[in-house]
């Protein structure tokens, strides 16, 4: 029995893995990759901490707007 490779790490499968399925292209064709369980726990990592990520961003943003009101009004204050 041939085992599969996973796609991401290149690894023998010893256990059954995941499939993922990219989508159709124009002849309505999918390319089949196959994944390793500790390359899914890595997939499901990263998505995890760019959830994290945009969490923090957001956050960030917040901040610096904030920080350019009070730029803007100390700007303003001065004019006056
Ligand atoms: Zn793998």
């Amino acid at each position: 029995m041939i085992k599969p490779i996973c796609d991401y790490c290149q690894k023998e499968l010893d256990e059954f893995g995941g499939l993922l399925l990219s989508p159709p292209d124009e002849s309505n064709k999918c390319q089949k990759f196959h994944i390793c369980k500790l390359c899914y726990q890595k997939l499901e990592q990263l998505k995890e901490e760019n959830e994290k990520l945009k969490d923090e961003i957001k956050k960030l943003k917040h901040k610096y707007m904030e920080l350019d009101e009070k730029y803007i009004r100390l700007i303003s204050d001065e004019d006056s």
